[in-house]
């Protein structure tokens, strides 16, 4: 009595239920058939044949079977073996004289373990693309240009296309006959396979029932079949139908073509020189068991799989074109008892698609597949498909932030609140030379999981701390302390960090000098990965601080970008024209420098900045600050412990409330500071803070409007308004009301070229197979509300935020999910 099924009805009904929506879904277009016993449990066709005509498929529409093709042609291999044709241990020359390897053999080609390279390369190499390969053509090149072989025959196993072909060479020779002819005698007749047979460019017309390739993209079926490389046979271009698959595989467990003894052989793994197996026959895949055989085959156009367990004998056929292989992994998990992964899809229709590439907008609709974006076009919606109306507003790649110091707040607010709802998906933390080591920010998100991704620089004084002690970091390094951050440095690029980030103008690494950031970032070079640098000088030495990051750029040779790049001093005002011609002659002479920019025309610091030479009771200096680094009428304290009631007043107001000048003032101010800090050395929190107006709008403009800045906001949660509204604010203020640059550049700056300056790979940009971050946004409305009265303020405009393919933000709220990925260099 044969055993009983072990295929449950419920599985079947799953199966059924699963194509049926993969299919629906655009997501299969084939044919599956399950078999137990030779019986049939499952078998059926979804979709076309052929997209021209839309000729549907039937269970004998006849497939180009790829690599499955293979256990056919080691099957004639084997009954010619069994006339006495040929040996496996014959050496190939034998039937190919031209063929120039000595000790390749019939068994090696069988087996894959030949040594013989893949054809592919040969060909593109040394023909051009208008000539069709075909079997003579190719041992015509490989006897031409006789291509190293990968290793000696037997040595290892390498799965290789050309052995099959050459195979089908020899074939035809000990058979004497074209293959197709052999092959039609042989098997395809003896076997009753009406749709099975080798593709030739002989063949004036295509059979009845042959199944066209194609493949979708962006909504559109395109074709994609046969190729120039379809010349030649044995590696694939055998085409059958389940059917027929089906008698194939009940013929196996038979004598009808060679005996069970010579079968066997097909189903024996392969033993190599040294004595090991590798789980592969002649043309089959064995398991560990060696019970369950299988091949796969992908082609253009087609991707199919056979699967026989000879133990329970059972068989399943995948054959498929214009698929992916979501079907295939949903069959074999539902026939194995578990669930399937069905791929969730979201069509968001009726937007204005602004891609992040700087493309003009374009009114369409974009498919999200699981995480990632599926395509973009006019597409329509599908049965049992999510639909999100974006009702005609702008969607746009989800911002990223390439100067962030949000990360900190994030473990007490992981849905990210302050940049969701300003449209940043992704933040760029280790800024100003200060950054967590990678195992330490991957331990973080993986115990708070947030909201937005996270990429990191490694910060320079962060590795100067590591080496040289917390303690001792105001002097230079010496050689051997260089060495050791070097070394940390390496490691932590292997992690996937974007490169190093220094903070120069900061005391804790004021202190080093050229040669230990050029040789650090020289290792950053050698790992791929790039220099960001909040520079030495934003105001008095501004020229010098210029002229070292080009340096940096030409002498370690990697491309570098300039961190929130200002023009802090009042003298200079209006030279942000001469600033960037002189980095577009940087660029002109082989430096790729970039900038990132925050549209304010202020900072957020200590009092102690306003004194670059740290000389706080000078008069002069303090008249230099007032009158060159900030303007005391439009700069408010934050916060000023030592007397509450001079917070979020004015210098100048505190000046007139102390009946002093500004600079006596601003002397007072951190003198007092000091004391109170050495009175309260426990006070928590920062003693004093100034919201510093030391910039220049026009200024800012041009270093917005510079093609090669991107926008930063280099914010936190609350302190300096740009926290919350840096993004939100560009595109209100500089592009609809002042009309700086376009909504689809500013949308640019924030996403494409963003993620190209910071070395982001699949983010950036809304096209088919990107990260799904995304934002949708109204281009009307679209403001930042943050203030410095109020600097927690929440923009609108922003309507939606997807990460990852989850929605973090809508109706001004975050969602609760926290799908952000840790992003590494790619
Ligand atoms: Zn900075």
């Amino acid at each position: 009595m044969p055993a009983l099924a072990q295929i449950k009805p419920a599985q079947i009904q799953t199966l059924d239920s699963t194509l049926t929506i993969l299919h629906q879904q655009a997501m299969f277009n084939g044919a599956v058939l399950v078999a137990d016993h030779g019986k049939v449990l499952y078998k059926k066709t979804f979709g076309k044949a052929n997209i021209a005509t839309n000729e549907p498929l039937t269970t004998r529409s006849a497939f180009n079977l790829a690599s499955v093709s293979k256990q056919f042609i080691a099957m004639m291999a084997m009954m010619l073996e069994k006339k006495g044709k040929l040996h496996y241990d014959d050496r190939v020359k034998q039937y190919l004289p031209a063929f120039p390897y000595e000790t390749i053999t019939i068994r090696h080609l069988l087996t894959h373990t030949s040594g013989l390279p893949e054809y592919f390369d040969l060909v593109l190499a040394h023909r051009n693309t208008l000539d069709t390969l075909t079997n003579t053509k190719l041992l015509q090149l490989l006897a031409e240009f006789k291509p190293k072989p990968n290793f000696e025959p037997g040595e290892r196993w390498e799965y290789c296309n050309t052995g099959y072909i050459l195979l089908a060479s020899v074939i035809e020779k000990a058979a004497n006959m074209p293959i197709e002819t052999f092959f039609k005698q042989q098997i395809t007749e003896p076997l009753g396979l009406k749709d099975t047979y080798i593709y030739t460019l002989e063949m004036q017309q295509s059979p009845a029932g042959r199944v066209f390739g194609f493949r979708r993209e962006n909504g559109l079926e395109i074709p994609n079949d046969l190729m120039r490389f379809d010349g030649v046979v044995g590696d694939g271009n055998i085409y059958s139908s389940v059917d027929d698959l089906l008698k194939w595989d009940q013929a196996l467990y038979t004598e009808k073509l060679v005996s069970a003894k010579t079968m066997k052989l097909a189903f024996t793994p392969v033993k190599l020189n040294n004595g090991t197996t590798q789980p592969y026959g002649f043309g089959w895949r064995i398991d560990s068991t060696g019970q369950v055989l299988s091949h796969t085959g992908g082609w253009v156009g087609f991707l199919n799989e056979i699967v026989r367990d000879t133990k329970k004998q059972q068989t399943t056929i995948i054959l498929s074109s214009g698929t992916d292989g979501v079907a295939r992994n949903c069959i074999k998990a539902i026939l194995a008892g578990k669930k399937p992964e069905i791929p969730k899809l979201e069509l968001i229709s009726n937007i204005r698609l602004i891609d992040g590439t700087g493309s003009p907008a374009r009114a369409c609709s974009v498919r999200l597949r699981d995480n990632k974006v599926w395509e973009t076009g006019a597409l329509t919606a599908f049965p049992g498909e999510t639909v999100t109306d974006g009702g005609g507003r702008v969607l746009a790649p989800g911002f990223i932030d390439s100067h962030s110091h949000h990360f900190g707040g994030l473990q007490d607010s992981p849905g990210g609140l302050a940049l969701v709802s300003q449209g940043v998906t992704s933040i760029v933390i280790g800024q100003d030379g200060n950054s967590y080591p990678i195992d330490t920010i991957e331990r973080i998100l993986q115990k708070t999981p947030v909201a937005i991704n996270v990429a990191t620089y490694t910060g320079h004084t962060t590795l100067r701390e590591t080496v040289m002690g917390e303690g001792d970091v105001l002097r230079i390094a010496k050689p051997e302390e260089v060495v050791q951050m070097q070394i940390l440095m390496k490691a932590e690029m292997d992690k996937g960090s974007l490169g190093l980030a220094t903070g120069l103008e900061y005391e804790r690494a004021f202190y080093s000098n050229r040669s230990e950031v050029v040789d650090l970032a020289k290792t950053t070079a050698a790992s791929g990965g790039r220099y960001i640098s909040h520079i030495r000088s934003e105001d008095v030495s501004l020229d010098e601080a210029i002229d070292e990051i080009i340096q940096i750029g030409k002498e370690a040779k990697l491309p570098v970008q300039i961190s929130h790049i200002k023009i802090a001093k009042r003298d200079r005002w209006g030279y942000a024209p001469t600033l960037l011609a002189q980095l577009e002659n940087a660029r002109a002479s082989g430096v790729d420098i970039t900038a990132d920019c925050y549209p304010y025309d202020f900072w957020r610091s200590t009092l102690r900045v306003l004194f670059p030479n740290r000389d706080y009771t000078s008069p002069a200096s303090a008249e230099f600050a007032v009158n060159q680094l900030f303007d005391p009428e439009k700069s408010p304290l934050l916060h000023y412990a030592p007397h509450p009631e001079y917070s979020d007043k004015t210098v100048l107001e505190v000046a007139a409330m102390r009946k002093e000048t500004p600079a006596q003032t601003l002397m007072y101010l951190i003198a007092a500071a000091s004391e109170f800090d050495e009175k309260h050395p426990d006070y928590q929190g920062n003693t004093e803070g100034i919201m510093g107006k030391s910039m220049d709008e026009p200024d800012l403009e041009s270093f917005l409007a510079w093609p090669h800045t991107n926008i930063c906001s280099d914010g936190s949660w609350g302190g300096h308004p740009r926290g919350y509204g840096a993004f939100t604010r560009v595109l209100g203020r500089y592009v609809r009301e002042r009309k700086i640059i376009s909504l689809e550049s500013a949308v640019f700056k924030m996403t494409g070229l963003a993620a190209e300056h910071l070395g982001i790979g699949d983010r950036g940009i809304i096209a088919p197979g990107y990260h799904a971050d995304l934002v949708l946004f109204d281009p009307a409305t679209v403001q930042d509300h943050a203030t410095i009265q109020q600097p927690d303020a929440i923009s609108s405009g922003i309507e939606k935020v997807w990460v990852n393919g989850k929605l973090v933000f809508e109706n001004q709220k975050t969602t609760g999910q926290f799908p952000g990925f840790f992003i590494k260099r790619k």
